[in-house]
């Protein structure tokens, strides 16, 4: 049986996980990372990149289709093929880039990785299985982060025609028909992709609307996006299972009436759970919160040298947490001074259109006793998004009305998702509204509707066209 000694060890090469390695090793921290799978995690492989390439390959068809809007300025495009299998390879390819881009990056800060699945055996020690025999690593420090798995719905288990997201996203070829479970974001994404792409799609959600968490004006946009797509769509209804002959699922409304819905396959994506077992994490001495590892602001768990970051540690479940997380830990081991700030944390919907929120919505602004100011501006009287022939959609800033000082920065509209770094800038930097509005936003972009948006919370007229 082979042994090392580590000054960190990670369990779990997601971003969490690898950015934490990655930085621990930048540092000088003698670091071993143990991935039972590939090195990325789910965000790399199943995850953020395959959905958002297969995202951008159904709206280049969408669009070369012609098909959720005429275009208004006269052009015409003949019916488009698609080789789905290309496509799919196409992801592929670029998921194996990036994760040759980690290997490299692990190299260079000098981690040592271990390819296996590892068992903690007490809050220092791991035992490996690795291809060629057990590895026991014993450290000074561990890092869980062993993400999280899709949840399976107990009436519809995983396999056949019944599929999570990771099925999802190499699938032969377009189902015919597909239904979604689950009208949260992943479901949402996923279905409003397969639904460009020319499958019949209707989505099934036991709330009474979509994507529960984000407030009705920016979702609006998105169940119209739904609508223009052909996408049907079934609030406060119960997916029940299969039919009898497997080719169908079962639903029943609030008022209990069954009836089923087609389907070549069924999309589970109501939401992903925590890996906290079959790994030894039970017999530890280490404070859950519900399901998740819990964690204070500086990601350390109960026990002591034992720090968690991600989807295991609790939610937002969302890549660019974890990231951020695994770097602070790397810091914190190294004897530096940290905690984590989870105000301006972005979320993003990649459906058409996007939705992003960063910080407080002004019911939750005005919930959490706040005096507030509202600005938001519209993208129809943006020069660039009418150039686009997309003006659906807006850019809202919620700022305390005493202060000024910016609380929260949502946007919907086409593209939005790449105007988030800026919204997630001006509240980690604690901006005011004269802030944004002093600074120059180059013209014509969609981004001078943020700009605007802060005018008008300061009661000052601004047209972008
Ligand atoms: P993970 O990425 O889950 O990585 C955990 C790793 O630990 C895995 O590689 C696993 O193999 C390994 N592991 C677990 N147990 C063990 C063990 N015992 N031994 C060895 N290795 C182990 N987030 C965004 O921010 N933006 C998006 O656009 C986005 N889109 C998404 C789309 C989909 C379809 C899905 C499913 C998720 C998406 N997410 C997105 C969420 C994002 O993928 C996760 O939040 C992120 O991957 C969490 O990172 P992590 O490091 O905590 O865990």
């Amino acid at each position: 049986m082979g042994e090392l000694t580590a000054g960190l060890l990670v369990l779990g090469g997601g971003p969490g996980g690898y950015s934490a390695a990655a930085r621990a090793g930048e540092l000088g921290i003698d670091t071993v990372l143990v991935e039972q799978g590939s090195l990325g995690g789910t965000c790399l492989n199943v995850g953020c990149i395959p959905s958002k390439a297969l995202i951008h390959v159904a709206a280049e068809f969408s669009r070369a289709a012609g098909q959720v809007q005429a275009s208004p300025f006269g052009l015409r495009a003949g019916a488009p093929s698609l080789d789905f299998a290309q496509a799919v390879a196409w992801k592929d390819g670029i998921v194996g880039r990036l994760n040759a881009g980690v290997a490299t990056l692990l190299k260079q800060g000098r981690v040592r990785t271990v390819q296996g699945r590892g068992t903690m055996l007490d809050g220092k020690t791991c035992r490996v299985e690795t291809d060629t025999g057990p590895q026991t690593i014993r450290a000074r420090h561990v890092l869980l982060a062993t993400g999280s798995a899709p949840m399976p719905l107990p009436a519809l288990p995983f396999g056949g025609r019944v599929i999570s997201s990771t099925e999802a996203l190499s699938l032969p070829r377009v189902p015919e028909r597909l239904a979604v479970v689950g009208a949260g974001y992943i479901g949402l994404e996923l279905g409003m992709a397969f639904a460009r792409l020319g499958a019949v799609v209707t989505v099934v959600e036991a709330a009474d609307r979509i994507l529960p968490g984000w407030d009705a004006d920016l979702t609006r946009p998105v169940l119209r996006g739904m609508q223009r797509l052909g996408i049907e769509l079934l609030t406060a209804t119960e997916a029940r299972g299969l039919a009898a002959n497997g080719k169908a699922l079962r639903v029943a409304a609030a008022d209990g009436a069954e009836h089923t819905i087609p389907a070549e396959a069924v999309l589970v994506a109501v939401g992903r759970r925590p890996c906290t077992t079959g790994f030894g994490l039970e017999a530890l001495d280490l404070a859950m919160d519900g399901p998740f590892i819990r964690i204070d602001a500086r990601c350390a768990t109960s026990m002591r040298d034992v720090w968690a970051v991600g989807d295991v540690a609790g939610g937002p479940m969302l890549a660019h947490r974890a990231m951020a997380q695994g770097r602070m830990v790397a810091e914190l081991v190294a004897g530096r001074r940290r905690r984590f700030e989870p105000m301006a944390v972005p979320a993003i919907c990649f459906t058409s259109p996007e939705v992003v929120s960063v910080g407080l919505s002004p019911a939750e602004a005005r919930q959490a006793a706040q005096e507030i100011r509202v600005g938001q501006y519209p993208f129809s009287a943006n020069g660039r998004a009418l150039t686009e022939a997309a003006e659906e959609g807006f850019v809202r800033v919620v700022a305390r009305a005493e202060t000024h000082l910016v609380l929260g920065i949502q946007a919907v509209g086409a593209g939005v998702a790449e105007l988030a770094a800026g919204f997630s800038l001006a509240l980690e930097m604690g901006a005011r509204l004269e802030d944004i509005a002093g600074t120059i936003h180059a013209h014509p972009t969609r981004g001078e509707a943020l700009h605007a948006a802060a005018l008008r919370a300061m009661g000052q007229a601004q047209h972008t066209v």
